[in-house]
Parts: C-alpha cells; sequence; structure tokens
C-alpha cells in the first residue's frame, strides 16, 4: 500500500475497498474497476453463472478471473451477425462454443473467409483503442455461446494490465497469421485441399463433428460457386471422410480429412497435433 501514499485518490480509493495483497498492476486494477458506476446488475448477473473451469479468448486463468466480472454471457444463433462491415463494433466477444467466421465483402455480394474464431480467441480486437468501423463482418459460423464485454470497458482494463496488453498482442499476432495463413492458402492451395482444411478448423474450435452447413454458405466461405462444392462434398462422401444431408454435414473420418487437407492446417495458430 505504501506505494501508492503518494497518490491520494488511489490513497483513498484502496483503503475503502480494502484491496488486500495483490500485485501492484493488479491492485491499480481492483482500485479502478470501483469506480465503475455505471456496472448494472444485469452485467455483474452472468458472473455467478460463468464456471469457473471456462478457457475463453486464449486467457491465462488468472487474467481471466479479473475480467470475470465485467463479462457478460451471450447465446448466438446461427448466422447472427456480430457486426458487419463498416460498423462501429462495440464489443468483444469471446466464443466458447460457438465459433464465428470474419468474411470480406465484394460490391457485387461474392464472399471469401478471412478468420475463424472459437475460443481460442476473441472476435473484434481491431476495435480496441480504435474508432475505425469494421474491415470485415462478423457472422456466427456454428451456433452456441461467447462472453462479451464493451470495448470501452477492456480498454479502461488494458490501460492498467501489463499481461492483459501482453494478451491482446498476442492475440493480434495470431490473428494476423491467420489472415497471412488464409492469403497464402487462398492463392496457392487447391480448393478442395482448403476445405478439408476449413473443416478441421470448425471441428477444432467446436468441438463438434456435425455442423448446420448449406453448400451455398460454404461456397461463400471458400469464395466459390456452389457446383464446386456439391462436387468436392461428393467426392469426400466417397472416400468416407465426410456425410451429408440437406444443410448438414458430418466429419465421419478425421484422419482421411487432414490427409487431404494443405499444409496450412498445422501452420494454423490452434490446430490440433493429430
Ligand atoms: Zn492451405
Amino acid at each position: 500500500m505504501e506505494g501508492y501514499k503518494a497518490d491520494s485518490g488511489f490513497a483513498r480509493r484502496t483503503e475503502e475497498i480494502g484491496v488486500p495483497n495483490l500485485a501492484p498492476e493488479f491492485r491499480i486494477d481492483e482500485v479502478i474497476r470501483t469506480t465503475y458506476d455505471n456496472l448494472t446488475l444485469e452485467q455483474i448477473e452472468p458472473v455467478r453463472s460463468l464456471p469457473t473451469r471456462i478457457g475463453i479468448g486464449g486467457l491465462p486463468s488468472v487474467l481471466l478471473s479479473k475480467l470475470r466480472p465485467l463479462l457478460k454471457y451471450t447465446q448466438l444463433a446461427k448466422d447472427d451477425y456480430l457486426f458487419q462491415q463498416d460498423d462501429r463494433v462495440d464489443f468483444v466477444f469471446f466464443p466458447e462454443s460457438a465459433v464465428i467466421s470474419e468474411f470480406q465483402m465484394l460490391a457485387d455480394g461474392r464472399t471469401i473467409e478471412v478468420a475463424v474464431t472459437g475460443s481460442e480467441g476473441a472476435v473484434g480486437i481491431s476495435s480496441v483503442w480504435s474508432t475505425s468501423p469494421a474491415v470485415n463482418c462478423a457472422q456466427v459460423c456454428v451456433a452456441g455461446n461467447a462472453y462479451k464485454i464493451e470495448a470501452d470497458i477492456l480498454e479502461r482494463e488494458l490501460t492498467y494490465s501489463r499481461p492483459l496488453q501482453r494478451w491482446l498482442h498476442d492475440q493480434i499476432n495470431s490473428y494476423i497469421k491467420q489472415i497471412s495463413q488464409k492469403v497464402i492458402c487462398n492463392t496457392h492451395h487447391a480448393v478442395e485441399e482448403r476445405f478439408c482444411t476449413w473443416l478441421l478448423m470448425l471441428h477444432d474450435r467446436s468441438k463438434k463433428s456435425k455442423f448446420n452447413l448449406t453448400q451455398e454458405y460454404i461456397a461463400g466461405v471458400l469464395g466459390v460457386y456452389r457446383p464446386s462444392v456439391t462436387c468436392m462434398a461428393k467426392a469426400l462422401r466417397e472416400k468416407e471422410a465426410i456425410d451429408y444431408v440437406r444443410g448438414q454435414i458430418f466429419i465421419t473420418d478425421r484422419q482421411k480429412l487432414k490427409k487431404m487437407s494443405c499444409a496450412c492446417y498445422s501452420e494454423l495458430p490452434f490446430s490440433r497435433s493429430f
């Protein structure tokens, strides 16, 4: 406590809440948090239902426990948009079981996926310390739950926490790495390989083997026409790597899918090593 007596404001507020012997940056963090007078019951309530085992956003447990009071639980339905291109991004999302696709959309309506994020990452981090509108649109690819935090509040937390700043930089690096790998993939690898890699990425992030995906949607992800998806899906089914019915795809043999994926899969962050 001695170190904060020079700042009478911090010292006074520290005494009021009786913050125990925490590391200095977290001591400040805690004090600042008590000034969030605008925290409503709705924002605080989800804390009670947030399991301690949860792993989201690639956050170390100590950082997650610090952010937990500020996270709001949310259910995301398939095809919901978190934000669209040129929108203002007010929230950063931490998917847990949901998987989010980010797309670039051309003027003629064609799309291509540039990033896919599950519980290993966060969506909307480019909005932190920035007033620029969204560069991509973010859409729910696999329905599930997530947690969100107001970008303004995350900014304040970041201001006082070096570990959180390091986490943000790691997230940005992973994001750039994934987008860079996608550029290589979209330029140099066959669409069949890209399709297998993408299915494996969904499998890793959702821990599910069954997906509600139309061929139209997959065509938009891969930036190809729908008949190409029909041919690829048929070939993969003949090899017993996947199966499908209308609007649903099932991964039936992950190892076969991996053998047919491109080299990008093992290069991408959060790829499982089997
Ligand atoms: Zn590739």
